[in-house]
């Protein structure tokens, strides 16, 4: 059962009721019910399929092919820097995602306070 439910893009963090609504598509992270935007969507997909491909425990290259790829550079490079020109709190929502995206830990209080501001706020 997810606690919270957001518009937001749990990817790149774009508010999807204002940009990005055609295609989006649920997501869930942590206890958070939002979405993956049409933009995030096949750059998404792309690194899934990355990564069920390739083990980072035995694939030496895995840093360094990671940022050569095409879908991840578009992503880096050129997609988040307008998201965070559209969005202003877009790329502290990514931060406090990213932060338990690999651990089994939950966020502070203080951070979850923050992360529901944001989800609240309107941009
Ligand atoms: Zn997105």
């Amino acid at each position: 059962m997810e606690e919270y439910e957001t518009n937001r893009c749990l990817e790149c963090g774009i508010d999807t009721s204002v940009q990005g609504y055609v295609n989006r598509y649920p997501n869930i992270h942590n206890k958070i019910a939002g979405y993956t935007c049409g933009s995030c969507a096949s750059w998404s997909e792309a690194r899934d399929e990355y990564r069920s491909e390739h083990n980072p425990e035995d694939d030496d290259d895995w840093d360094d092919d990671w940022d050569d790829r095409e879908w991840e550079e578009w992503h880096k490079n050129e997609y988040l820097p307008e998201v965070d020109r559209d969005f202003p709190n877009a790329k502290r929502f990514r931060e406090l995602i990213q932060m338990t995206a690999w651990t089994n830990t939950d966020w502070t209080t203080e951070q979850k306070k923050e992360l529901l501001a944001i989800m609240e706020s309107k941009e």
